[in-house]
């Protein structure tokens, strides 16, 4: 190991202490990849700092260094956004999980990014709730909400992690603290912030509007012969002016592996289930129900459900949740699409998929936030057979161009990370992406933070402002990464 790297391990063993950094490779190899699973690639070294002074300083130690990292939270990430670089350093956040504060007459919660999607609700329970549900919530951290501008079930009439978050400390790339504040007159740099997928620096603390938790909450299962009538239930359901908190769809296949996985009683000869929840004022979801069962009747719903108790609404939804790891039970492995399609195109693009998968020989199962149009193909393969991860790969990417034809976009909640880059350019032209590079390098114009995700091909920032002159990849003899 050079001298270079010996100095860079030792000041990240003195910002976080010794046990804290990892360089053995066993030690890395829980780091090398993040939900997926087919990029993988260790980092020279993992931080595990316990605080925002030590995050600072680890980012400072990698800017003198001219060392790239990569910030991550959970691991959960689906588009490979926390894939180590093999010359960096990975700056682990799982240690930084403490509820700072909490002030409900303000209906406000400060936490560090550490702190999982679902503690955060809890800590408001039971009169608050913080609306951005993503299905991984029990693992997931608050900082890789914000990175990705995750979504989940609620959104659809709550809106995304960008739509709650208040403020952020934030440690820049070369190393200086800064407060972000939505209500800060000037550039919305918050807002720019949430969804940059650690391209931008660390989120170190993160403050969150929540909201008073509903008088009523109720649920309802429905089964459909296939994914075409639950789609024109859907439509009603929105045409007749209803806003439900959730609207989610689940296609036969994958009823049938969440099914094995929860036993919650869905029925396997269905085509399709939906799952509609109504909240607010206890009387608004009576009649609310009253016209829901109506819309699905009318659109060919085989058989009605509405959860009794919140034991079943539970059951319910474990059982949606649950789809994507329920996965593993029906195929060997499996690749997780995430796009988005206009509503009313919805029918269309199902049956483009079916029509894919069967060209491609291969299965896909549907399972997705219907009432926002954004689709989760989940494309199953065997990775024993020759070449067929390589066509599930080639399937995904079919299916997403389909999603941009119909309109819509390349990724709905999961971003861009190193998966989605190569398809930028099918929504984006040269300009946007020019625009997008010039914003990133006004925040870290030395290329150091999270490269290789978000743009298509590698891109440098021209020339390096102020007294930097030299690139720090350069002084480290790394720019021809770039
Ligand atoms: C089973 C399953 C279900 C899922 N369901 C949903 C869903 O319903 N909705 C949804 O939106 N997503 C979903 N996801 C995807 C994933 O859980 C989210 O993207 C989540 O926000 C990632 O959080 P994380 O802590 O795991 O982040 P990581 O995977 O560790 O990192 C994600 C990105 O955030 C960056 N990052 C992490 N922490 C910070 C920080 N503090 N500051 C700056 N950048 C940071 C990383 O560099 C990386 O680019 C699902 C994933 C799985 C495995």
């Amino acid at each position: 190991m050079s001298g270079d790297r010996h100095a860079l391990i030792s000041r990240l063993q003195d910002a976080c202490g010794g046990e804290h950094v990892m360089t053995e490779s066993h030690e890395l190899a829980t780091y090398r990849s993040d939900g997926l699973l087919h990029y993988r690639q260790a980092p020279l070294v993992a931080a595990l700092p316990g605080t925002a002074e030590q995050v600072r300083r680890c980012v400072a130690a990698c800017y003198e260094a001219g060392v790239p990292w990569v910030a991550r939270g959970a691991g959960t990430g689906l588009s490979g956004g926390a894939l180590p670089v093999s010359d960096g350093v990975l700056i682990v956040l799982s240690r930084l999980r403490r509820i700072v504060s909490v002030d409900l007459d303000d209906a406000r919660i400060v936490v560090e990014p550490g702190v999982t999607n679902v503690a955060v609700s809890r800590a408001v329970a039971p009169t608050h709730f913080y609306p951005p549900d993503p299905s991984s919530q029990i693992v997931c951290s608050i900082g890789g909400n914000i990175a990705e501008n995750s979504g989940g079930a609620h959104c659809f009439k709550y809106g995304f992690t960008t739509n709650y978050v208040l403020g952020l400390e934030v440690v820049l790339t070369d190393g200086t603290m800064v407060t972000l504040d939505r209500d800060a007159p000037g550039y919305d740099l918050l807002g720019a912030f949430v969804g940059s997928e650690g391209t931008l620096g660390v989120a170190t603390k993160i403050a969150l509007r929540v909201i008073p938790a509903p008088e009523a909450v109720r649920t309802l299962l429905a089964f459909f012969p296939d994914t075409v009538s639950a789609g024109d239930a859907v439509t009603a359901i929105v045409d007749a002016g209803m806003v439900p908190g959730a609207i989610e769809m689940m296609d036969r296949l994958s009823i049938q592996a969440a099914e094995q996985a929860t036993g919650a009683g869905y029925r396997l000869d269905a085509g399709a289930a939906l799952i509609v929840e109504l909240d607010g004022p206890h009387e608004e979801c009576i009649s609310g129900l009253e016209r829901l069962t109506a819309l699905c009747r009318s659109a060919g719903a085989l058989d009605l459900r509405i959860a009794q108790s919140d034991a079943e609404r539970d059951l319910i939804w474990r059982t949606r949740k649950a789809a994507f790891a329920a996965m593993g039970r029906i195929a060997p492995a499996y690749y997780v699409q995430d796009g988005v399609v206009p509503r009313t195109r919805l029918s269309e693009v199902l049956r483009r998929i079916d029509e894919l998968a069967s060209q491609y020989g291969l299965r896909v199962a549907n399972v997705f936030h219907a009432g926002d149009g954004n689709l989760h193909p989940l494309v199953c393969y065997d990775s024993a057979v020759e070449g067929e991860a390589a066509r599930a790969e080639e399937l995904a990417g079919m299916i997403i161009r389909a999603c941009v034809d119909a309109g819509g976009s390349i990724t709905g909640e999961h971003g861009v990370g190193v998966d989605k880059r190569a398809y930028m350019p099918a929504m984006f032209g040269e300009a946007d992406l020019d625009a997008f590079q010039r914003l990133r390098c006004a925040f870290d114009p030395w290329g150091l933070a999270n490269p290789g995700k978000v743009m298509p091909t590698p891109r440098l920032c021209g020339e390096v402002p102020g007294p930097y002159r030299q690139h720090p990849l350069e002084r480290a003899g790394l720019a021809e990464r770039f």
